[in-house]
């Protein structure tokens, strides 16, 4: 007999994800394992009443520092149209990474005033998207890029022959900036292929000056890097950008309308810490971060108004409008993806009891290349002690598809700890799944990609996606 827990567990969230009374796992009061019954498994689930709360923890953070903010959700964490209706909803506006992303935006109900476009190598064809939606920044990632914006504008007036107004555009900066994540995820390195070095940014801005017909710079941008764990990289990259918008000031007489401090607020993976002690220090410090979005805005503004008193120049701090750009921070931890376990097996050369799942790295990507951790439950027997040891892996027909780190460098538990005597059959759940995994889900194996469903308030769910068929695997082949 297995023994269940007197306390709720360690990863409850009251209200979004909790342990009720038939030991089931219940999303926003829908029960986990009856979705599967409905939706079968693999399954992503979204709440939307969490992704609701990540936004309003954002806005309460714009309050609190007293600042007009502009939130632009990016949507590359997770750019399924519901989420992109929910996200709208709730008030925010949107970044966008390719021509692609840009046209869900617009097809979401964006307005183009809500949206930037951020990107290292845009196609003359998504500018030409950009340009003609009128959008409110297109962030150059090098002063080659504001030629090529040039030309879309170009383009755009001669064969629309209308009245556009200048494009939009704010330069991309990478201020040699490290921060305590993978180096996959920082992005504010020179070593990184991001953006326009300090040492270009005058140069930069004195070439967009030059057609102010066809553009007019209006901001400037610096993203740190994904789930970065400290509010220094946030406020160093802030000074960075206030320097910079002081001193053209100085050199031009003109002052910039918005900073834009990119994404990157942490979220806590490791909610329950039943298997922290066996990450590596620095993974558990950054993968279990907690750091207050208002903290991150206040340090920010304080280190910007320092210097702005140094140079006498706070009437211009006043004036300018603060971006952030957060993905993970919005819909990472209002996902799930809930698994079947599909077959079992001992090893009697190692007493191993391996578990194989219905879910492999073609559904969570992060899992393979960063070795990220996904906390691993049982949707079933949600409150009953999770005390024995199990070797997880996916159904895919690679070796590397694990759910540990098959390199033995230990990024990831070699065992994940379930209750006793699972059965193939059994539905677990890998929590905080909602970021970077629907997203970069791709049919490896001619694995049909999975459905998804949303709970809204109340408990009920709706289809958010729909299952593919064997059909949709031979959607685009020619033959
Ligand atoms: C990926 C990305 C983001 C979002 O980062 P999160 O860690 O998901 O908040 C924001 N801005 C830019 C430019 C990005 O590339």
């Amino acid at each position: 007999m297995s023994s269940v827990l007197t306390n709720a567990p360690a990863w409850t969230i009251p209200g979004f994800l909790e342990a009720r009374d038939n030991n089931h796992l219940f999303i926003s009061a829908a029960d986990a394992t009856a979705l599967t019954y409905q939706y079968g498994t693999p399954l992503f689930v979204f709440s939307e009443s969490r992704i609701r709360a990540n936004i309003a923890r954002l806005q309460a953070a714009a309050k609190k520092v007293d600042r007009p903010i502009k939130f632009c959700y990016a949507s590359k964490a997770n750019s399924n149209m519901a989420v992109l209706g929910v996200v709208r909803d709730a008030g925010i506006d949107i970044e966008v990474n390719s021509g692609g992303e840009l046209f869900k935006a617009l097809r979401a109900g964006f307005r183009p005033d809500q949206i930037i476009f951020n990107g290292t190598s845009k196609t003359d064809d998504e500018l030409d998207e950009a340009v003609r939606a009128g959008i409110y920044s297109i962030n150059v990632d090098s002063i080659y890029e504001i030629e090529l914006v040039e030309d879309a504008m170009r383009r755009a007036r001669s064969e629309l022959n209308t009245g556009l107004p200048p494009a939009r555009i704010a330069l991309r900066l990478v201020p040699e900036i490290g921060t305590r994540s993978h180096l996959g995820l920082q992005t504010a390195l020179l070593t990184s292929k991001f953006g326009i070095s300090s040492s270009e940014v005058l140069d930069a801005f004195r070439r967009g000056l030059q057609n102010p017909d066809l553009i007019h710079v209006c901001g400037i941008h610096i993203h740190v890097g994904s789930q970065t764990p400290d509010v220094e990289p946030f406020a160093e990259a802030f000074k960075s950008m206030w320097n910079h918008l002081m001193t053209i000031h100085r050199e031009t007489g003109l002052t910039l309308e918005h900073i834009n401090l990119g994404g990157g607020i942490p979220v806590n993976y490791l909610r329950d810490r039943s298997q922290a002690d066996q990450l590596p220090e620095h993974e558990r410090d950054m993968l279990g971060a907690e750091l207050e979005p208002s903290d991150v805005l206040t340090e920010a503004l304080r280190v910007a108004r320092e210097a702005a008193r140094d140079a006498q120049a706070e009437h211009l701090l006043d004036q300018v409008t603060i971006l952030l750009e957060p993905g993970r921070s919005v819909i990472a931890d209002a996902g799930v993806v809930l698994t079947k376990v599909q077959n079992i097996k001992r090893r009697p050369e190692t007493n191993d009891i391996w578990l194989l799942t219905d879910a492999g790295y073609n559904l969570l990507l992060s899992m393979n290349n960063y070795k990220w951790y996904y906390h691993l439950i049982s949707a079933s027997r949600a409150c009953t002690s999770a005390d024995a040891q199990y070797k997880v892996a996916g159904p895919l027909c690679d070796s590397g598809d694990v759910y540990f780190d098959i390199e033995r460098h230990g990024r990831l538990p070699d065992y994940r700890l379930l209750p006793r005597d699972v059965k193939p059959g059994e539905v677990l759940a890998l929590l905080n799944s909602g970021a970077y995994s629907l997203a970069q889900m791709f049919p490896y194996n001619g694995r049909p990609l999975p459905a998804a469903v949303m709970v809204r308030d109340g408990g009920r769910a709706d289809l958010i996606r729909k299952r593919d068929t064997y059909e949709d695997l031979l959607m685009n082949d020619v033959w």
